[in-house]
C-alpha cells in the first residue's frame, strides 16, 4: 500500500473521499476547484522556481505490511529546510497543515534538513507557519496507521453530511444515487 500527502490530506477532509482517491477512483479532472487551485499555485508566485526545489521522497514499511509512503513537494527552500505550500481555499485547515507536517517527517525520516513549513493562502493574504514537535510525530504515525487501516477495507467509507460536500469533485459520484435531503 502507498500512503502519499493527498491521503493524509484528504484523511482530515472526508475519510470516503480518501479511500475513493486511494482505489484510483478520480473525479478531480472534472473539477473546476482544481483547475482554479492550479491556476492559483501558478499564477501567484511565478518567480517561486528560482529559489525553490521541487522533491520526491519516499519511505519503505518500517514494520510488516506497513504503507509505503511517498511524497512531491513543489517547493522546497534547500537552505533554509523550508517547505512552501499554496493553498486557493479562503480557511485554514486541518488538513493543510496536515499535509505539510507530511512532508516534513518524510525529509527528516530521509535526513534531509526540515526545519518548518509555510502555508500561503493567497485568498487570506496570510501565511501559516507549520511545527513538527516530536508530539506531532507521533500523531502523524498515527494518522497514517489510521488511514492505512481504512484503505485497506473492502467497504467505502459513509458519506459525510450533504452541507460539507458542495465543493467536492466525488459530489455527482456520492449523491446521484442518494434521496435528496
Ligand atoms: S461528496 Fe461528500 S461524502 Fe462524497 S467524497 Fe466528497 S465530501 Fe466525501
Amino acid at each position: 500500500m502507498n500512503i502519499n500527502a493527498t491521503l493524509i490530506n484528504l484523511y482530515h477532509v472526508c475519510q470516503r473521499e480518501m479511500w475513493l482517491h486511494a482505489h484510483v477512483i478520480r473525479m478531480e479532472h472534472t473539477s473546476d476547484v482544481v483547475y482554479e487551485g492550479k491556476l492559483i499555485g501558478e499564477t501567484t508566485y511565478p518567480q517561486r522556481a528560482e529559489r525553490y526545489t521541487e522533491v520526491e521522497l519516499s519511505l519503505e514499511p518500517e514494520v510488516p505490511d506497513g504503507a509505503r509512503l511517498t511524497a512531491k513537494i513543489d517547493f522546497y527552500d534547500p537552505h533554509r529546510g523550508v517547505v512552501h505550500e499554496v493553498k486557493k481555499s479562503a480557511a485554514k485547515e486541518q488538513a493543510h497543515v496536515a499535509q505539510v507536517q507530511f512532508y516534513l517527517y518524510l525529509l527528516r525520516k530521509n535526513q534531509i534538513k526540515a526545519e518548518y513549513g509555510l502555508i500561503e493562502y493567497p485568498k487570506l493574504r496570510q501565511t501559516e507557519r507549520v511545527e513538527l514537535s516530536v508530539a506531532d510525530e507521533a500523531q502523524l504515525e498515527g494518522w497514517i496507521a489510521e488511514a492505512g487501516r481504512i484503505i485497506a477495507t473492502e467497504q467505502c467509507p459513509p458519506l459525510l453530511a450533504k452541507s460539507k460536500c458542495r465543493s467536492c469533485s466525488y459530489y455527482d459520484f456520492c449523491w446521484s444515487s442518494e434521496p435528496a435531503s
